[in-house]
Parts: C-alpha cells; sequence; structure tokens
C-alpha cells in the first residue's frame, strides 16, 4: 500500500522544509501506524511504501526528506534498498535512518556500509526517533541549501562565461564582430577549402589627433559614425570587424580577382569624403586600406589578416587614403625590417655603435671650433652602416632613445678627453631624434652625462629638427628653455627642409641655425637656393643666431658662403666624419693649418 498524495503542490512541497516529508518503509503497516502515532503531533507529511520495490517506485514521482527504512522485508530487504537509492545520484542525498531489532556490530556495519546515515532500534523509542528524524532533517535542510546556492552559483558563472564570450567576439563600443571572431570565420573559411575570398585591413589616417584634440569620446562617437558608414557596403555574408583602436577589417565573400575588388574599394573610398558629423562638428577622416586575396596557400587565419595588414602600412607609407594589394616582395621586406630590427637590437646590447666626429670650421678664420658627433654602426658582416639605413627603424622602434645616450656618452667623453689633451675650446654637436626629444627622462639623461663625464654644459650643442619642435611645440618651448639655462646650446638641424615656418623662430629659444646641405650642394649666384641661403643668414643675423652651412663640398660654395656672411660650415671640402683617432691624426695634432 503507498499513501501518496501526487498533486503538483505537493510533489514540489517536499523542497520547503516547512512541512518536511518522510517516507517510511516496511512491510508491516502496523509499524507504519505505530510511527504515524508517535509523531502525530509533529508538522510532518507521512508517506508509507509497503515494500522495497514501492519506495523505488515512489521516489521516481517524489523525493521525500528522510527515509525510515525497515530491514528485515520479504522481497528486497532494506540493505538493498538502501544500497539502490544511495547508488542513484538524485537520490543519495535523502537521509535514510534504518529502523530494526538488529542491533549486532556486524549488522549495523553492514547498514552502514549499503549507505545509511543513522538507526534506530525496533521497538521505537518516541523521543529516540523525534531526535534522529529531526538531526537527519537538519542535514537535509543543509544539503537543500548547499544545492540551491551551487545552482545559483553555476547560473552566475553560466551568465559571466557568456558576457566574457560575448566581449571575446564581440566589441563593446561598435557591436561588431571582435578581432576573434574574425580570425574564428577566416578559418572557417580555409578550413572549407574556399579561397574566393578577399581580407581589407582598413587604417583611419592620424585617428589620434581627434583623441588627442576633441577627447576620447569624440573619438568613440566618429568610430561609431565610421562603423556605420562601412557597414552600409556589406553585403549579405560578409564580416566588417573591429581590430583595435581605429582599425576595421572586411571579409569579403566570392572576390574572384584584384579588378572584381576594386569598385569596392572605390566606394569605400569615397564613402569617406563626406564630412563626419560628430558633437556638432564636420570632421573629415581618410583611411589606408591593405589588402589581400584569397589563395589556397593560406594555412592558418592569421596568415591573410597579417598579409593585409603588412600591405596596409605599405599604403601608410604612401599617404592618406591610400590602398595597396600584398604582394610576396612586401612580406620579404617585412621580413628583413624584422631582421634589422632584432639587429639593431642586439647591436645595442652588442655595443657596436660608435660614433664619428665631423670637423665644424669657423668660415671666417678657417680654425676648428667643434665637431659633430654623428653615429656608426659597426656591422659584423657588412663593416661601417651609415646612419640612413638604420636610424629611421631606431626612431620607429624607439631604440633611437637608449641609442642617442650611447651616442651622447661616447661623445661628451671625447670631447672631454680632447679637452685634457688641450684643445679647450672645441664644442660638440650631438643629433637629437624626435623620439628623444618627446621622451620624458631625456634631461635626466643628459644631466647624468654631463656628470659623469665632467663635461661643461657651454661646450654641448644639441641638434634637433623643425619637425621635432612643431610635433609638440609647447613640450619643446619648456624644454629647450631647460636645456639653455644649463647653458647647452640648441642647433635647428636641416633647416630649411621641415615647416619652413620662420614664425616660430621668435617663440622659439635656440641658438644656431644649420642650413640643410641640399642648398648649399646646388648653390649658384643668384639662383632660388642663393635666394633662400641669402634670406636664412639676414634673418640669423636680425634674430642673432649663428648660422652653420653644412655639406660645403666645393671652394666655390665656400666663396659664396663666406661672401654671404655665414659664420661656421662643415662638409667633405674640409673634411669626411672620420673616427676620434683619425680626427687626431690628421688634424688635432697636426701643425696648425686652417681650413681656409
Ligand atoms: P645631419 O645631422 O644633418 O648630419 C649631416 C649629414 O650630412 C651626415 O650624414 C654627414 O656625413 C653628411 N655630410 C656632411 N658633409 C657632407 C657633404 O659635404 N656632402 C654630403 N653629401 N654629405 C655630407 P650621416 O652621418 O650619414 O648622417 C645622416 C643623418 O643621420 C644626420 O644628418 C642625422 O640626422 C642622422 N644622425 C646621424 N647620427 C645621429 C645620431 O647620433 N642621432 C640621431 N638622432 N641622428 C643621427
Ligand atoms: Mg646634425
Ligand atoms: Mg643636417
Amino acid at each position: 500500500m503507498l499513501i501518496v498524495d501526487t498533486t503538483i503542490s505537493n510533489i514540489y512541497s517536499g523542497i520547503l522544509m516547512d512541512h518536511p516529508s518522510l517516507l517510511i518503509v516496511d512491510d508491516e503497516p502496523d509499524n507504519f501506524d505505530v510511527i504515524e502515532t508517535l509523531l502525530s503531533d509533529q508538522d510532518y507529511q507521512l508517506h508509507y511504501a509497503a515494500s522495497g520495490q514501492e519506495a523505488l517506485d515512489f521516489l521516481d514521482l517524489f523525493q521525500p526528506d528522510v527515509i525510515l527504512l525497515d530491514v528485515m522485508m520479504s522481497g528486497m530487504d532494506g540493505i538493498e534498498v538502501c544500497k539502490r537509492i544511495k547508488a542513484i545520484p538524485q537520490w543519495e542525498s535523502i537521509p535514510i535512518i534504518i529502523v530494526t531489532a538488529l542491533t549486532t556490530k556486524t549488522d549495523l556495519a553492514r547498514c552502514l556500509m549499503a549507505g545509511a546515515d543513522d538507526f534506530i532500534s525496533k521497538p521505537v523509542n518516541r523521543l529516540e526517533l523525534m531526535a534522529r528524524v529531526r538531526s537527519m532533517l537538519r542535514i537535509r535542510q543543509q544539503y537543500k541549501q548547499l544545492a540551491t546556492f551551487n545552482a545559483r552559483l553555476e547560473s552566475t558563472v553560466q551568465q559571466r562565461t557568456a558576457q566574457l564570450q560575448t566581449l571575446i567576439f564581440q566589441d563593446a563600443l561598435t557591436q561588431l564582430p571582435s578581432r576573434t571572431s574574425l580570425l574564428q570565420k577566416l578559418s572557417e573559411v580555409l578550413q572549407s577549402g574556399v579561397s574566393s575570398f578577399a581580407v581589407i585591413y582598413l587604417d583611419c589616417d592620424q585617428f589620434k589627433l581627434v583623441n588627442g584634440s576633441f577627447g576620447h569620446a569624440v573619438g568613440d562617437q566618429l568610430l561609431l559614425a565610421i562603423t556605420k558608414r562601412l557597414q552600409q557596403h556589406l553585403r549579405p555574408g560578409d564580416v566588417l570587424a573591429r581590430m583595435g583602436e581605429d582599425e576595421f577589417c572586411f571579409l569579403l565573400h566570392q572576390v574572384e580577382d584584384a579588378i572584381a575588388l576594386k569598385p569596392f574599394i572605390e566606394a569605400i573610398l569615397q564613402s569617406f569624403r563626406s564630412p563626419f558629423i560628430v558633437a556638432d562638428c564636420e570632421m573629415f577622416m581618410t583611411v589606408c586600406m591593405g589588402i589581400t586575396l584569397g589563395s589556397s596557400a593560406y594555412q592558418q587565419s592569421e596568415e591573410p589578416l597579417q598579409n593585409a595588414d603588412t600591405a596596409m602600412y605599405r599604403a601608410k607609407l604612401q599617404g592618406k587614403g591610400c590602398y595597396q594589394f600584398f604582394d610576396r616582395q612586401m612580406a620579404e621586406a617585412m621580413l628583413s625590417r624584422l631582421t634589422l630590427e632584432n639587429d639593431l637590437q642586439r647591436a645595442l646590447e652588442q655595443q657596436e655603435f660608435v660614433t664619428y666626429y665631423q670637423p665644424i670650421v669657423n668660415l671666417t678664420s678657417g680654425k676648428i671650433c667643434g665637431f659633430e658627433a654623428l653615429v656608426r654602426w659597426q656591422h659584423a658582416d657588412r663593416g661601417m652602416v651609415s646612419p640612413g639605413e638604420f636610424i629611421p627603424c631606431l626612431e620607429e622602434t624607439g631604440l633611437i632613445v637608449p641609442v642617442g645616450i650611447v651616442v651622447l656618452k661616447q661623445a661628451c667623453q671625447q670631447l672631454r678627453d680632447w679637452q685634457q689633451q688641450g684643445w679647450t675650446d672645441l664644442t660638440m654637436s650631438v643629433n637629437l631624434s624626435v623620439r628623444q626629444f618627446s621622451c620624458p627622462d631625456l634631461l635626466n639623461d643628459i644631466d647624468r652625462v654631463l656628470a659623469e663625464t665632467a663635461v661643461s654644459p657651454a661646450h654641448l650643442k644639441l641638434e634637433i629638427t623643425e619637425s621635432a619642435i612643431m610635433d609638440n611645440a609647447q613640450t619643446a618651448i619648456g624644454l629647450t628653455e631647460q636645456l639653455r639655462s644649463r647653458q647647452i646650446q640648441i642647433s635647428i638641424d636641416d633647416f630649411g627642409t621641415g615647416y619652413s615656418s620662420l614664425g616660430y623662430l621668435h617663440r622659439f629659444p635656440v641658438d644656431i641655425l644649420k642650413i640643410d646641405r641640399s642648398f648649399v650642394n646646388q648653390l649658384q649666384a643668384g639662383n632660388r637656393n642663393y635666394q633662400v641661403v641669402t634670406t636664412i643668414i639676414t634673418l640669423s643675423n636680425q634674430l642673432g643666431l649663428a648660422v652653420t652651412a653644412e655639406g660645403i663640398e666645393t671652394a666655390q660654395q665656400l666663396q659664396w658662403l663666406q661672401q654671404l656672411g655665414c659664420e661656421f660650415g662643415q662638409g667633405y671640402l674640409f673634411s669626411r666624419p672620420l673616427m676620434a683617432a683619425d680626427i687626431e691624426k690628421l688634424y688635432l695634432k697636426k701643425a696648425y693649418q686652417p681650413f681656409c
């Protein structure tokens, strides 16, 4: 006989502990009656199963909070029932109290082995029964709380995992697929064996100017507006992803060749010709694009992306709003560029950078008044490498900062050495790159080198280009003031090739203008270069600046410069840049012989 209320509410009521449910399993109905009487004043729901099998059937429908289980039953005995219940994960947490007349240690051990949680001996004592049932209900309650807690935890973890997945696969600002998502889609394309696709990598030109001038909030709005415009070009099945700050990428399907792609590229470029309205401002933005066409040679999803990125980098070198298709030579150039970067890093560690010195001559007296320090790379296989080949790479990688300090230190040490040998009036000019100029440690580094080499700052000249000044005029003014307060002199190198804006000169505390050698090289009486050089010298005189002409190669050039009143000069006519020992041998230790 089974007493069970099968209404839905009752089935679930077991979850709540305000009416705990007990299942009494005993083949003697009288025993059930006894227990029912003993527990009559308790708020329990009692259910009865007259055999082991009935009990198991009951559990299929409803799980009680505690089971009181008789051992000696006909058919399936209590030990077996206990074993079966405990073997089922859903049921194993229901506490089982064995109600038994068997009390030997062996019997009890058998019950425990079968998974029983407690015992009550027959005949059942009311107080003992109540105490044991309550204790088991407490355990059941704790288990249920734990299960609820675990379920909540699991659902939170699932929610968080879903959020993370979204973050990984979707860009938070634009809601576009992320780089990871694009890589996954590319990987699917490659796996399917399709090669008629194209990857177009886009990078906005000078986007950081927007962030810098208007702030990141406006930058974000502009990115959203750009996203909208790019999305208009999407065909069904194509993908537009955001790759990072101002970088986007298209994955286009069914693109047979470059010609087929041209209208798409033109349309993208066209869509950037009208301004974006952001924060009540009209903003013009251009993009550069790098494109790679699908190929069966592509194995990994990163490869087409990398190649499109390489092509984009090439497009950038051509200027704003340009695009480039990837080709093999590009990859080779990229590789040799990477090799150069590694070699330069190693060269710095192995101290392969050496400083050469080119005399700077007083054009009135013909005497050497100082030197310009020019870096060379003493390459193990290639011999002496000129800066034109590696300075741009040093600049881009930022390695120019430590290399620049190496040169400064070598030059200052050399100057002190020469001064100690008696050439006390010499000055040393050292080039500073734009990168060094914007490095916050620059002043500290210079102070340290001057202190270590005990060179007087008044003998040091630092050469900077116009672009170093114009890139960040306010910082540059502060920095040059700091340098000049130490009595270090400042030269504007390659003057006339940069902004050619003379307007900044009166605002900017400099000492010397170095006329770029391109003007000196093609100096002809009365020609345009002659006019430029004349203007620069006149201007310098008016502003109280000294002038040095670079690249003097012929006696004629020298004569004209002297006539124009140019104070200083350097060039192959006097000497090429040389190593310190040669400078000493050829010029410093020789009997005095003025150059002009
Ligand atoms: P720069 O500072 O304008 O240096 C003058 C360059 O003109 C030197 O080239 C020098 O060898 C060359 N030169 C001098 N006289 C003549 C001449 O009569 N005819 C010709 N055709 N060239 C002449 P170099 O040594 O190859 O250096 C090139 C540039 O590399 C330098 O131009 C400078 O901008 C940069 N550089 C060199 N050393 C350093 C350095 O230590 N740090 C930084 N940041 N840049 C450096
Ligand atoms: Mg220079
Ligand atoms: Mg120069």
